[in-house]
């Protein structure tokens, strides 16, 4: 199955984000060459000579998914369309503050993490609910969905359990979007009720080695 083929066998309601972090602006151009609009790119220093590189791409919509520092919020803000990865509601504030002043509304996802995972951040369902009031305020974001990402060591059992239980969160906060599943699980997210799925190795191939490092 070709890359195209394999796109449009994706249910209507799942889009494909791309994620080409370590990739070559020539495999990106390539696969924006075949219609993909999505693309994400997890560090910032990366992304940005990508971004101004494929400008003549007027469609490509660029996704940030990777940890947000404060003060990369102004270069994200400026450069991508969609941000998966807020973790805290200071970073909620940051960047809906930034976004007004650069006349920017983007969409955003809060990133969850609903098992214990000491390399990842991530709200805990609990900490979710607490601030979600102030958080949906929030004037310069749309609040479109959950971002999770499942610990290496589940089982593809435990992975549809945890994909299942992000589906129900963003259903009850009325979030239409889950971004969940990669190249190892998108099966199971697709089954569970996501709506992005993020492939990196699936769709690209290996990611080079000198970049592999830094992921
Ligand atoms: C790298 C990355 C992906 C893609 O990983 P693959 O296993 O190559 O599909 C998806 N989501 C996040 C947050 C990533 O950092």
């Amino acid at each position: 199955m070709n890359f195209r083929e394999f796109s449009n066998s994706l249910p209507n309601e799942v889009s494909l984000l791309a994620v080409s972090k370590g990739q070559p602006i020539s495999r990106i151009r390539a696969l924006a060459s075949q219609g993909q609009v999505d693309f994400g790119e997890s560090r910032v220093q990366e992304a940005l000579p990508k971004v101004e590189a494929l400008k003549d791409f007027k469609d490509i919509r660029w996704h940030f998914i990777g940890t947000l520092q404060a003060n990369k919020v102004r270069q994200v803000v400026k450069a991508f369309q969609v941000i998966h990865s807020i973790d805290t509601l200071k970073l909620a504030k940051r960047i809906s503050r930034i976004a007004g002043e650069e006349i920017k509304k983007p969409i955003v996802l809060a990133q969850v993490k609903l098992r214990e995972d000491p390399n990842k951040s991530g709200f805990t369902e609990k900490e979710l609910l607490k601030i979600w009031d102030e958080f949906v305020e929030l004037p310069n974001i749309q609040l479109a969905g959950l971002m999770t990402i499942s610990p290496v060591k589940l089982d593809l059992s435990q992975r549809r359990m945890l994909f299942r239980e992000c589906r129900v969160l963003a259903d009850k906060l009325n979030l239409k979007d889950c971004s969940m599943g990669m190249s190892s699980d998108w099966e199971e997210a697709v089954e569970q009720g996501a709506t992005w799925i993020r492939l990196g190795s699936l769709v690209f191939g290996n990611r080079d080695l000198v970049t592999q490092r830094y992921q």
